[in-house]
């Protein structure tokens, strides 16, 4: 059987119209505050209770309401701003379309106080279902209005038991004030709760844009502030506002949008302007936006239903370029005397070869938004968490025979995947690479202790490691582990106190934030085959790769000592030139009186062998007869990247001196620089 098809009750398709336009309490604010502000007031204050549920009083000190309007003014569609529809266009208030009120009246028992300039007394009337329920009635009262809001949604249970939590409706008022407050300096602002004495919101006529941030949003935002500012006469739309500089970043974007001193949404411009700052923040970090547009009312649909926050305009995509190039040039001017790296995407450009583009806050291209300049937005990025490609890719020479040409680069790094410890190579083929050492099983206690007392090496791992993240070598090192318990020789114990005062001395001597540092670092390149650049958080180190290998192959000995396995060189060391290159080193402290060094160097070479069984014990360095040599490749930029320092990260216990021997220099502190070398 077919329904009938009834007139609904005035009443009731009022209610639900009227809930269409106010949908919580911080809506309703957000009107009243608009009305405020064509009202052209200087102070408004809002006082609530239970998130506005209860109570919603907002008092302002503007140009008030006529007695005589007080009988229409909450009936829908009055409006003391709008007379024809060609109005529309050139609408330069908040409200137009006179539905607020009549919406609040509909919902919410609605009560309105005003006094204009020239009336001798305050009126008050109140209202319900957008009508006046008596005349208004003489009282007293300051020039202005007070709109009282009580018990919002009364009459519609189900919005009311929707919006059951007033702290999170509270919130929400706090945030559109908030928002208001920052927009209109020269307006004070003050929202608390009713009964409260001091206000969680409070802003005064006599503050800046700046103040009201720093008041609103706190200190780290708005000492980071950049201020923007730019416009455009064939797109008919001006923007200003201040931004956070890449110094400042947040878990969540925080976005205060106005356009045309409308607080709305824009999704379209938010990522736009997010787009430009990934290239400067964090991963997954934001920045802080405060952004007021002004778009020529005739290029922006100002119709909208008052919920619908969401703004599209006319030119959307050029003024969002406009905007987008503008951010970014104010972001690399924020530092204008830096230089940035930037890589071109020219098709077919060597990826290595970087291009230096001198940031500069008014460099012609940045101000004049031409699109010849590749922004770091527009370019691809990589995580430098993982690794770079080359580092798969194993150099054309062989990096194990590098030549003795370059003092550093001699050393004989093992294998590829760059793990210097021999440990790993007893994972890969243990028959092959480890020469058994005896196994002293007796020596070791439960728990690690050896029977002097001391923690043994292998056990409790020597090397505190600044924090149990997980990368690809920790992985293996922890299969090592297991797979040391279950298959590969026990070390053997060392007890020379000798050995072991040594152990102790490294890890007294380690510092804690080098390592934290070492282990964390994004490797930027090779300045020389002696210095590096490598980055950590936001700041730029120069490391001597010279000092930190020849501290971490000291350290090797020392903690491995006695338990090496075997690497077996493609190429045997040649023990004559590396004598040589030893004795051409200062530190050698060889001098005239010694005699010429070529024969030391075969004295050297002698004596090596005459301790071959020695060596062979205790370093497992095996010493053949044959010492040929061969100078190879030059790959030592890919050994110092991805042999050394990788083992630094979690092989080295770095001494606290190499902070002040300038061993590791702090280059910059720059955290613009943060995203842009990670690209590099
Ligand atoms: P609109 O703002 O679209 O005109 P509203 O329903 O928000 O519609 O308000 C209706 C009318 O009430 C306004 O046009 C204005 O004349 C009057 N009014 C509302 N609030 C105030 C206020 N705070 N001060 C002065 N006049 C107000
Ligand atoms: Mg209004």
């Amino acid at each position: 059987m077919a329904g009938v098809i009834r007139r609904l009750d005035e009443a009731v398709v009022n209610r639900i119209a009227a809930g269409e336009v106010i949908q919580r309490p911080a809506n309703a604010i957000k009107e009243m505050i608009e009305n405020c502000l064509d009202a052209k007031s200087t102070s408004i204050q809002v006082v609530v209770k239970e998130g506005g549920l209860k109570l919603i009083q907002v008092q302002d000190n503007g140009c008030g309401i006529r007695k005589e309007d007080l009988d229409i003014v909450c009936e829908r569609f009055t409006t003391s701003k709008l007379q024809k529809f060609e109005d529309l266009a050139s609408i330069s208030t908040y409200g137009f379309r006179g539905e607020a009120l009549a919406s609040i009246s509909h919902v919410a028992h609605v009560t309105v106080t005003t006094k204009t300039a020239d009336a001798k007394c305050a009126y008050r009337a109140t209202y319900s279902d957008g009508k006046i329920k008596a005349p208004p009635k003489p009282c007293a009262g300051n020039q202005g209005t007070q709109i009282t809001v009580e018990d919002l949604f009364y009459n519609v249970n189900t919005r009311r038991k929707a919006l059951k939590n007033p702290n999170e409706e509270y919130a929400k008022i706090l945030e559109v004030v908030s928002r208001y407050a920052i927009h209109n300096s020269g307006i004070s602002f003050s929202v608390k709760k009713q009964g409260d004495t001091v206000s969680d919101v409070r802003t005064l006529s006599n503050t800046s844009t700046v103040d009201n941030i720093r008041s609103i949003f706190g200190n780290a935002v708005s000492r980071e502030l950049i201020e923007v500012g730019c416009e455009d006469a064939s797109l008919a739309f001006k923007m200003k506002g201040y931004i956070t500089n890449a110094n400042y970043s947040v878990k969540k974007c925080i976005f205060l949008l106005f356009i045309n001193h409308r607080l709305v949404e824009s999704a379209a411009l938010r990522k736009a302007i997010e787009t430009v700052y990934a290239a400067y923040l964090p991963k997954s970090t934001h920045p802080f936006l405060y952004l007021s547009l002004e778009i020529a009312p005739q290029n922006v649909d100002v119709n909208v239903h008052p919920t619908k926050h969401e703004v599209h305009f006319l030119h959307e995509d050029s003024i969002l370029e406009r905007v987008q190039q503008h951010v970014e040039s104010k972001l690399l001017g924020s530092n204008s005397s830096r230089m940035y790296f930037t890589q071109t995407l020219l098709p077919g450009a060597d990826c290595s070869s970087s291009e230096v583009v001198k940031a500069s806050a008014n460099s012609s291209a940045a101000s004049k938004g031409t699109s010849d300049k590749v922004y770091a937005h527009q370019m691809v990025r990589t995580d430098s968490r993982e690794q770079k490609l080359d580092a798969f890719l194993q150099p054309v020479n062989n990096p194990l025979s590098t030549g003795p040409t370059e003092a550093m680069t001699e050393v004989n790094a093992g294998p590829p995947e760059g793990v210097v410890r021999p440990q790993d190579a007893e994972m890969e083929d243990v028959s092959d690479l480890v020469e058994i050492a005896d196994v002293q099983e007796d020596t070791v206690m439960p728990g690690g202790l050896s029977e002097s007392g001391r923690v043994s090496p292998e056990t409790v791992p020597p090397r505190k490691r600044p924090r149990e993240d997980v990368d690809i070598e920790m992985e293996k090192d922890d299969t090592r582990k297991d797979m040391t318990a279950a298959c590969t020789p026990r070390r053997r114990i060392i007890n020379l106190t000798s050995v072991l005062t040594l152990q102790e001395e490294i890890s007294n001597q380690a510092h804690a934030n080098l390592q934290e540092m070492l282990h964390d670092h994004s490797f930027v390149g090779c300045v020389s085959p002696q210095w590096a650049l490598a980055q950590y958080q936001t700041k730029l180190y120069l490391l001597n790769t010279t000092k930190l290998s020849q501290e971490l192959f000291y350290q090797i000995l020392i903690y491995d000592f006695a338990n090496f396995g075997v690497l077996r060189l493609s190429e045997p060391a040649p023990l004559y030139e590396l004598s040589m290159l030893a004795l051409e080193d200062p530190e050698s402290g060889w001098t005239e009186e010694d005699g010429p060094k070529e024969g030391l160097a075969e004295y050297i070479v002698e004596f090596l062998k005459k301790k071959t069984e020695m060596l062979k014990d205790y370093f497992s360095l095996e010493i053949d007869e044959n010492e040929d040599s061969d100078s190879g490749s030059t790959t030592w930029k890919w050994t110092v990247e991805h042999v050394l320092y990788k083992a630094f990260r979690t092989h080295l216990l770095p001494p606290k001196h190499f902070t002040e021997d300038g061993n590791i220099l702090q280059l910059a502190n720059l955290p613009d620089l943060y995203k842009v070398f990670e690209r590099c």
